[in-house]
């Protein structure tokens, strides 16, 4: 073989997925999007702050799980008290990050693995702290990957480095529709060795569209994104769970068998043609 590459669950070339932070009300209005459109999103909550009750601009419990948990979302995490991790001491951010973690599963009965950097993130650093420390304390903490911003990601490659998961643009970029377009017209490579899966990953806050009055964008963005046959429609996690389940698969030295240890059915494009590889598998190429 000269070349193999991910595929996505039924063998798909590409991947959609959305992350919205702050656990805001409006968050029920957009989960309804997504489900209108059959498109799959994390939402990044902060266990301080959600439940109170004190105004109408938080989600309340029942409501995340009714909205976003029931509806096959996914809750993630990001930070107890919404601090960036940029800026903490690691004693403190690890406390922002445990303490959400563990509210959240505690509010939800769940398992909660991923992570949205909240405020500046790691864009600035200060009191010590350290990507490499950050990530150091968020691999102890299990926290699996970590979602930054600030650029515009355009070239649809997953991440290289989970704990900087750099998402395609926000929901306003200027450039976004189109780069929607350019995702979406992506076809297999005729070039053997450019045919890595692609992925496309929108953030933002629903707040945004309520303020800006512009709920239509995200109508338009959904609408040019989803139904379509060779994309992949999952969570942050889900992809998280796939791509590191697609990098279990254990080969020959020759390449010409592959066992897949894992409990995920893994697809594979090897030379331009597609295998799927069942759970505890081996298969001859
Ligand atoms: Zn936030």
């Amino acid at each position: 073989m000269r070349y193999h590459f991910l595929r996505f669950p039924e063998g798909k070339l590409k991947a959609v997925t959305f992350s919205y932070d702050d656990g805001c009300r409006d968050d029920i209005r957009l989960s309804e999007i997504f489900n209108k459109y059959g498109l799959k999103a994390t939402f990044n909550l902060n266990s301080s702050w959600f439940g109170k009750n004190t105004n109408d601009w938080h989600l309340m419990k029942e409501e995340i799980q009714k909205y976003i948990i029931d509806a096959g979302h996914e809750i993630a995490t990001h930070g107890a008290e919404h601090r960036a991790n940029g800026n903490l001491r690691a004693i403190e951010g690890i406390q922002d990050v445990l303490n959400c973690r563990l509210g959240l599963e505690k509010a939800f009965g769940t398992i909660v693995r991923g992570l949205a950097y909240p405020d500046s993130g790691i864009r600035n650093l200060n009191n010590g702290a350290t990507l490499d420390g950050i990530e150091n304390y968020l691999k102890e903490l299990d926290i699996v990957y970590a979602r930054t911003l600030g650029e515009i990601n355009s070239s649809f490659s997953l991440p290289q480095n989970w704990y900087r998961w750099m998402p395609t643009a926000h929901h306003d970029a200027p450039e976004l529709m189109g780069l929607i377009d350019e995702f979406v017209e992506l076809k297999e490579h005729h070039y053997p060795a450019r045919r890595d899966p692609k992925l496309f990953y929108l953030w933002g806050h629903s707040f945004e569209f309520s303020e800006k009055n512009n709920w239509e964008r995200i109508e338009e963005i959904c609408q040019k994104l989803s139904g379509k046959n060779d994309i992949w429609y999952a969570t942050n996690i889900e992809i998280y769970d796939y791509v590191t389940a697609y990098n279990s698969l254990i080969y020959s030295a020759d390449g010409s068998k592959i066992y897949n240890p894992t409990l995920k059915q893994i697809w594979i494009n090897i030379d331009g043609k597609t295998y799927t590889i069942k759970s505890g598998e081996t298969i001859t190429i």
